[in-house]
């Protein structure tokens, strides 16, 4: 893999990095204040992971995080990318979409989510996400405000009992 590859690849799924994810991120900002084009963005969060860990061990856990990244990136359009920004948190940026189908490409991997099993051989197990939902609004200064927005939906759908999606309001 080059340097440049390399720096911005997540080792363990080989999706994007956090890092990548801030820099594009950037990017759709300058697109959105120059010519006003919309982006959405999503970030999702494994539900419970740390209990996975616990009851399956690490390695089963990180086999968890490499299923789950390819079904989720089975779900997307070409010009979507995903992104793994923590351990079990990642991200999606959809440029030219609003929040609405945003929400509606959230809503896809949460339901491909549903169908993974930590154990594939067993039958208990099962693999849930939340998400939350925001998009590019005039108000937002850097991208920090379009991820805070984001991030309090995911906040919101962890509270209202996970397995869901949350649009920012
Ligand atoms: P919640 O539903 O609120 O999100 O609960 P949670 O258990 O998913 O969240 P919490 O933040 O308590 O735990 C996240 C866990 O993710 C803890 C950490 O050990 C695990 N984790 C982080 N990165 C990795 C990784 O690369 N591999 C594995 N196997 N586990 C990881
Ligand atoms: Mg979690
Ligand atoms: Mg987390």
């Amino acid at each position: 893999m080059k340097l440049q590859q390399l720096s911005e690849t997540d080792s363990l799924t080989g999706i994007f990095n956090r890092r990548k994810f801030i820099e594009q991120l950037d990017k759709r900002f300058q697109k959105y204040k120059r010519y006003n084009r919309p982006t959405a963005l999503v970030i999702f969060d494994i539900d419970y992971f740390k209990q996975i860990n616990d009851d399956f061990g690490h390695s089963v856990g990180d086999d968890v995080l490499c299923r789950l990244t390819r079904d989720c990136a089975s779900q997307l359009r070409e010009v979507d990318s995903l992104y793994r920004i923590g351990g079990e948190e990642f991200a999606v940026i959809l440029p030219e979409t609003d929040a609405k189908d945003g929400c509606r490409q959230a809503e896809r991997m949460r339901q491909v989510s549903e169908q993974l099993r930590v154990d594939p051989g067993g039958a208990a197990g099962k693999v849930s996400i939340s998400a939350g939902v925001s998009e590019l609004i005039d108000m937002d200064v850097s991208i920090e405000d379009v991820m805070r927005q984001a991030d309090t939906a995911l906040y919101e759908a962890k509270g209202e009992g996970r397995n869901r999606v949350v649009v920012s309001c």
